[in-house]
């Protein structure tokens, strides 16, 4: 998959946070689940095709991207 494609699933997922106000807790929970391996790997291609130097293991540092993308993507509380 290029990385073009993760951001395009990057808008779908954004496109679909109004759906989700309405999900009951175990939906909530498998939808988070979900959002969250999305930026893991979102991290790995980040990290593969802009050649982003890493200092350890390369799944901390897709953990650690994760993180980052979802501090900056959603409010405080959604996050
Ligand atoms: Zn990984």
């Amino acid at each position: 998959m290029q990385i073009k494609h993760y951001f395009l699933i990057l808008a779908a997922l954004h496109a679909t946070n109004a759906i989700a106000q309405d999900m009951s807790a175990k939906e909530a929970l498998v939808d988070a689940n979900i959002r969250s391996i999305f930026y893991h790997e979102l991290g790995h291609a980040v990290i593969s095709e802009m050649n982003v130097p890493i200092f350890g293991q390369e799944e901390d540092a897709a953990d650690v991207m994760s993180v980052l993308l979802i501090d900056a993507l959603y409010e405080e509380e959604a996050a």
